[in-house]
């Protein structure tokens, strides 16, 4: 063996066991897997799978040090528009690899980037984070979604821009329904993305009804069936969920459940940014309760870090997790371990991502954490004392160790 985790806790499962690795892979978990060149003791505490990122929009990352914060999701959308027309892959490049390092510190080792496609910044985004993926595909998977802000019907170029990046590499279709004029136009842009991602044989993964007035979800979640596209979809924030009265919101929790949507919640920009309403405001978060509860699969993710639309942002999955643990009001220890799958495993259900998770066979990706409970990961939302990639230890966080008292 090339390296043995001893003592670890995992996520569901009574006791402690030994986590066996070689040439990459995990190869057996049990009570005594032998011996090894290299032990690792992970003291009691949870052992997971590395920290999935399932929705983050690099191309935007720190650009609040050169402009403003605002606390309107329309401002944010003009000011960021206005800064793409200057990106260049450089530029866009210097930006992403600042943070990088920040999520694989975190446990980060899989992201899904949205990326905009448009008359303004044209294909500059996907051109840079395409060399950066290649750069860094030893130490974190990247994914992108290229991702239509300007709208696809609105905004006459980016139809064919969209198809230039694909061609280029990319490997979800995005999309944004609400940048459109009307909801007729709204409606066109699902129909387009439908045609694009099954001519193109790509998974769909589109921003859903952001402000509380919009009802576009339906529509999508509809195509979803009649496209057959079940499991291969996604809906990001789903804010306007949280507005609808109870019996439109069952109904369309109901939709989402039977067309196998992924839901991806984004505590940290939506509670900055996303609510428009007047005093008293909503938490600006999605029904998450509920959805889990209905047995929808929910993860969530940065959106964004230190950008117009959020002041803030670690690449930390704990952090987020934490903030959607008060913002969702979720405070029981079942909540707890739902909070903690969504950046492991319903986020790789989310990417369809193979060979993940803690099982005899897969790839060894794991996090070894100084904390033994989902309460306490949440509580603290400090780093993992391990990274480990592919069984090669990425990271070592040192103060973690003496933090664990
Ligand atoms: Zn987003």
């Amino acid at each position: 063996m090339d390296l043995m985790i001893r003592n670890a806790r995992i996520l569901g499962r009574e006791g402690l066991f030994e986590i066996a690795i070689n040439e990459g892979k995990i190869v057996d978990i049990g009570a005594a897997c032998g011996d090894s060149a290299k032990a690792l003791d992970a003291r009691g505490n949870l052992v997971l799978p590395t920290f999935i990122e399932p929705h983050i929009h690099f191309d935007k990352v720190l650009l609040a040090e050169k402009l403003n914060e605002t606390s309107s999701i329309t401002e944010a959308r003009q000011m960021v528009r206005e800064a793409k027309k200057s990106f260049t892959t450089s530029e866009v490049r210097e930006r992403v690899e600042k943070i990088i390092p920040w999520g694989i510190e975190n446990g980060v080792t899989v992201v899904r980037t949205h990326l905009d496609v448009d008359s303004y910044s044209k294909t500059t985004s996907v051109e840079a984070v395409i060399d950066l993926s290649r750069k860094y595909r030893d130490l974190i998977d990247i994914q992108i979604v290229v991702f239509p802000q300007e709208g696809l019907v609105k905004d006459s170029q980016t139809f064919d821009l969209l198809l230039k990046a694909i061609e280029m590499g990319a490997d979800v279709l995005g999309g944004l329904p609400e940048a459109e004029r009307s909801e007729e136009d709204s409606r066109k842009q699902i129909d387009q993305l439908f045609l694009l991602a099954k001519q193109k044989d790509l998974d769909l993964d589109v921003h859903c009804d952001v402000l509380p007035s919009l009802r576009n979800t339906e529509y999508y979640v509809s195509q979803v069936l009649k496209n057959h596209y079940e499991g291969r979809a996604t809906a990001d924030h789903l804010i306007a969920l949280a507005y609808y009265d109870d019996d439109y919101a069952s109904r369309i929790i109901r939709m989402l459940g039977a067309a196998s949507i992924n839901v991806i919640a984004n505590p940290c920009t939506m509670m900055s940014s996303g609510n428009t309403d007047r005093p008293p405001k909503a938490r600006g978060i999605t029904r998450v309760k509920e959805l889990v509860r209905a047995g929808v699969n929910v993860a969530f993710g940065s959106d964004n870090i230190i950008d117009p639309y959020n002041p803030f942002g670690d690449f930390n999955p704990l952090s987020n997790g934490y903030l959607l643990a008060y913002g969702a009001q979720m405070g029981s220890v079942s909540e707890f371990e739902a909070l903690i799958r969504m950046p492991t495993y319903c986020s790789a259900k989310a990417l369809r991502l193979e060979n993940y998770g803690l099982v005899a066979g897969n790839d060894a990706d794991l996090n070894i954490f100084s904390e033994s409970s989902p309460r306490e990961l949440l509580r603290k939302h400090g780093k993992p004392r391990y990274v480990i990639k592919k069984g090669k230890t990425l990271v070592e966080n040192k103060s973690e160790t003496i933090r664990n008292f």
